[in-house]
């Protein structure tokens, strides 16, 4: 049966408005200066905006500078694109006063005031919205900048630079536009950095983009200060409907409506000289979690070249060698807005000659393993409490923890595969077809390939790319450039800066010294080390012995959380894992996955084949018929069948116990349709119709399907109709024929009596195919349904799992069984399973001298066995919510199909919020999930409930479990740790929310 996909959903952390928002939202204020506003003011203000205010407040040096709230961008939004009234009145207001503070004009040649106009949204999306620089700048003011910073090459740089970003970003010329007259200067100069070219090549280049400008707007570059700035800030509003944070936010399930603030901040200038400088750093190294400042800077250069990649910046710890009193101001800042926020901080600062000023402050983002070890060091630190700690990691990163890396006997063995090194940008390891474009790349897993997405640098545009990749390679840019920030938040793996590699985009192919690796071969990069390689590598599993920091986090998690946690697993190693994962017992065994196994299913086979005649046999038996010999040949086939499997599932229900030694392990009676143990219909079908024809096909003129004679029972043909239409299926067979003539001339004469015993092999089982086939398999003779069709195989389950619980117990350990009946939909059914399996119970017990103490209980997964619950407790002592089938049964969704045709299509066009086969869907099923429970223990006061669906793994379902007061949670193995954590973040909310 085929089971759910699942696809980590990363949780939405929507901001919830504060007090001073609430008061300010209902003053409709559009404008905050810095002063103004708090770091409990981020939905109004953004990130940014509530950064930079609480800075202000806290002393630290930030230029001055005011914050237009995200009310503003949805009231442009709502005016369709316009200033909402009265904004722009308030914008000049706060620019005269933003001039008083400065003592500088805006437009003024004499004392020029530049400003940035910056994007910041309420929650973090790095590089995904746009920002202006150097605005204010014109042929006078940038003449007046010049006189007054004496530096005539700083000013030139300053002006070529806020034309190509103004003309990029507010006038949406490509940035291709800008950056090849740049490329073919330097080459011209035999200028290696932008830093090589002259003032007077500057100013050139500056000449040469207004041209751009005007050829490809048709109008001249705006020069009126004023003019720019509207049109900066309407583009800043724009870009929260842009594609790329459009789709940031749709991976990251942010809402679209929170809107962007904007913020006009006084430029303060990194490229003013080698005691000028800018960088961006971590509070704590975001990879590792390490408590020491980790960044980068770039002397005499601006934000954009960092944070895009452009040059490769050096580590913040050199700064403290070239600027140690800026370095030593740095640190205390970052210890002091660390303890302020009591979280790590990712903060861009710039120096201008010498003097450092603070431009942003938020919360680091970081990797899994970073995540748990800063929440366990603040712990030691004394800035959080130990349930502070739980709550500020995410389940979902968990599991990143627990992801497989590459053997490193294996890389040791691929020297020869070495393509080259560069940062360790975002830790896991990734292997895939190389793409280097993000179009292609999203093609390429659209076709099924697993994708490397390879770029000289990333950027924004990349995104779509980047979701669609396995892991992100760069040849340029630093730990904090763009690949690294976006692939660190989505837990991809990433490697970047790899400047040995060429990278050729056109000719689709990257050189590493004289490999050539072309677009769609296989390349594998180990993002927690920085390597890269040609072809694949293979992988090993992490070992969760070794993260010593997650261990003492569940630990604490153990502590708080009311729901257990349990695993589904079916065989003693994934048992084990579950146990060693923290499983408190083992919440689903699907017995029929053993049946699966390859060299049992000749013997399951078997006993399908006999099932049905056997049982009437046995029927007509018990009320005195005399069987006939025939009879009694198919009883005999089936209970010699059903004897050797019992053989095989005992043994494996008593590793089950073994390994569970103490703990419950639920075990459920078989579920899936037979016929899904035989081959598929068609396949048979086509395979009886070509050994027809190899042995009989004569050519005689008569029609196909009568060529093949009497060989073809009716069913044939109506099947092979039924599967090709009638017109196909005469092609069809003449064909077949061709082929089997073609054979059967070659054919050995004692070839002809083996192919007549396949052929009546396979014709019996086509026979039996086609008796069992159903239109809706999945709601037809399935679950208990089957087992009350056939109880001897209830009967030989009851037998398999108390005996192996006998031996379990006889060597020394503590087998806890627990027989679970899945798809119960009327009590009847409960109450005649019960009765069969406690006959079998006490045979069992007559024969060995033995009782076994076992619970009995069902899932709930039919609509109406939750509906009528009450009746169902009577005679169950446990229930399991399988929430796969009750979601399917509650949506009449197919949760075979649902997902490949419509159901993600869904999602994408918001006619469902969510995969309701991913996250339990609380108003519907979990209605069901509710009412289900409280009728239950109305009936019995100690009914044990849990969830073993694909749900139980998921955080908010897990959430949502807590709430209904189920006692467990069950779910694969490697969720288990995830489900610890969940558990406890459930129970914490649960009690603020009550204290609230
Ligand atoms: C369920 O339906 O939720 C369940 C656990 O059973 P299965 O997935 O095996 O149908
Ligand atoms: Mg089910």
């Amino acid at each position: 049966m085929a089971t759910t996909g699942r696809r980590s959903a990363k949780r939405s952390t929507a901001h919830k408005p504060s007090q001073d928002e609430a008061q300010a939202a209902s003053d409709g204020k559009l404008i905050y200066t810095f002063a103004e506003g708090s770091a409990g003011m981020r939905a109004l203000l953004g990130g940014k905006g509530a950064g930079l205010a609480e800075m202000t407040n806290a002393g630290l040096p930030v230029p001055p500078g005011f914050t237009i709230t995200t009310e503003a961008c949805n009231a442009y939004y709502a005016a369709g694109r316009e200033l909402p009234p009265g904004l722009w009145d308030d914008v000049l207001a706060h620019m005269t006063e933003l001039e008083a503070a400065t003592g500088k004009g805006f437009g003024n040649p004499e004392n020029p005031l530049l400003v940035s106009v910056r994007s910041g949204a309420a929650i973090s999306m790095p590089g995904m919205m746009d920002t202006v620089l150097n605005l204010g700048l014109n042929e006078q003011t940038v003449a007046g900048l010049i006189l007054l910073t004496e530096n005539e090459r700083f000013g030139y740089d300053a002006w070529r630079r806020f034309i190509a970003m103004f003309g990029r970003i507010v006038q949406g010329i490509p940035a291709s536009a800008f950056d090849e007259p740049l490329e073919a200067l330097k080459e011209e100069r035999g200028a290696r950095a932008d830093t090589d070219l002259t003032a007077e090549n500057l100013r050139g280049l500056a000449e040469r983009y207004g041209q751009i400008v005007a050829e490809q707007t048709g109008e001249p570059f705006p020069t009126d200060p004023y003019r720019q700035l509207e049109l900066a800030i309407r583009a800043v509003f724009d870009s929260w409907f842009g594609k790329r944070a459009h789709d940031y936010r749709e991976f990251n399930k942010i809402p679209h409506d929170l809107g962007t603030a904007v913020n006009i901040v006084t430029m303060v200038f990194g490229n003013m000289g080698s005691d000028s400088g800018t960088g961006v750093a971590f509070t704590r190294d975001p990879n590792t979690g390490a408590r020491e400042l980790f960044g980068e800077y770039l002397t005499n250069a601006q934000g954009e070249d960092v944070v895009a990649g452009i040059r490769t910046p050096a580590k913040i710890s050199h700064m403290r060698e070239e600027l140690p009193d800026v370095y030593r101001q740095f640190e205390e800042i970052a210890e002091k807005l660390e303890r302020n926020y009591r979280d790590a901080q990712d903060l861009e600062f710039t120096i201008e000659r010498g003097t450092l000023y603070m431009l942003q402050t938020r919360s680091a983002k970081r990797t899994a393993p970073a995540a748990v070890k800063i929440a366990i060091d603040m712990v030691e630190e004394g800035i959080l409490t130990r349930e502070e700690a739980l709550q500020r990691v995410d389940p979902a990163q968990i599991v990143q923890l627990l992801l497989p890396r590459f053997d490193e006997r294996a890389k040791a063995g691929a020297q020869d595969r070495f393509l080259g090194k560069g940062l360790n940008a975002s830790p896991g390891a990734a292997t895939g077809k190389a793409i280097f474009d993000p179009d292609r790349a999203v093609e390429a897993k659209e076709a099924g390939d697993p994708v490397v997405l390879v770029r000289i640098e990333t950027s924004p545009d990349d995104v779509h790319g980047m979701l669609a990749a396995k892991g992100v390679l760069t040849a340029r840019g630093g730990a904090t450039s763009h690949a690294a920030v976006v692939a660190r938040s989505m837990g991809l793996p990433c490697v970047a800066g790899a400047e040995s590699l060429r990278i050729d985009y056109a000719s689709r192919q990257m050189r590493a010294g004289d490999v050539t690796v072309a677009e769609g071969e296989m390349i594998s990069i180990d993002g927690t080390t920085g390597e890269i390689f040609a072809g694949e590598l293979p992988t090993i599993e992490a070992r969760f012995e070794d993260e010593g920091e997650l261990a003492i986090l569940l630990g604490w998690a153990d502590e708080v959380r009311r729901l257990q946690v349990w695993a589904n697993a079916d065989y003693p190693r994934d048992a084990e894992r579950a146990r060693a994962f923290g499983a408190q017992g083992i919440g689903l065994c699907r017995t029929e996955h053993m049946f699966f196994e390859e060299d049992r299913l000749p013997t399951v086979r078997r006993m399908i084949l006999a099932a049905t005649r056997a049982t009437e046999a046995k029927r007509r038996r018990d009320a005195g018929v005399e069987l006939t010999a025939d009879e009694r040949e198919t009883v005999e086939v089936f209970d010699t069948a059903l004897a050797e499997l019992e053989t095989l599932q005992t043994d494996d229900f008593a590793g089950l116990f073994r390994a569970m030694d103490g703990l419950p392990v639920v075990i459920r009676l078989i579920d899936p349709p037979l016929h899904e143990f035989l081959p598929s219909y068609e396949e048979l079908l086509v395979e009886v119709t070509r050994l027809q024809d190899r042995l009989g096909g004569d050519g005689d003129g008569r029609s196909p399907l009568d060529a093949v004679g009497d060989r073809v029972t009716p069913a044939i043909a109506r099947g092979l109709e039924k599967v090709l239409g009638k017109k196909d299926a005469g092609r069809a067979m003449k064909l077949l024929r061709r082929e089997g003539k073609a054979s059967t001339a070659t054919s050995a004469p004692d070839e002809k009596g083996s192919l007549e015993a396949e052929l009546a092999e396979k014709t019996e089982l086509l026979n039996a195919v086609e008796a069992m086939r159903e239109q809706n398999p999945m709601l037809g003779m399935r679950g208990i349904r089957l087992g009350l069709m056939i109880p001897d195989i209830i009967r030989m389950q009851t037998r398999a799992i108390l005996t192996a619980a006998a031996r379990v117990d006889d060597e020394g350990k503590k087998a806890l069984p627990e027989i679970m009946i899945p798809l119960v939909g009327h009590v009847n059914e409960l109450a005649e399973t019960h009765r069969i399996i406690e006959a079998e119970v006490d045979r069992l017990a007559k024969e060995t001298g033995r009782q076994v103490a076992y619970k009995f209980g069902t899932m709930i997964e039919v609509p109406r066995g939750a509906l009528t619950a009450d009746q169902i407790a009577e005679h169950a002592e446990f229930f399991s919510f399988g929430t796969n089938d009750l979601t399917q049964m509650t949506f009449g969704y197919s949760r075979d199909d649902a997902e490949g045709k419509f159901l993600l299509q869904y999602v994408d066009r918001k006619i469902l919020p969510v995969n309701p086969f991913q996250v339990l869907d609380r108003e519907g099923v979990g209605q069901l999930v509710r009412m289900a429970t409280q009728k239950g223990r109305r009936t019995r006061k100690d009914l044990k409930i849990g969830i073993c669906g694909e749900h139980g793994g998921d955080p908010q379902s897990i959430a949502f479990c807590h709430e209904v007061g189920l006692n467990y949670v069950s779910c694969s193995p490697f969720r288990v740790p995830v489900a610890r954590l969940a558990a406890a973040q459930a129970a914490l909310a649960a009690k603020e929310a009550k204290s609230r």
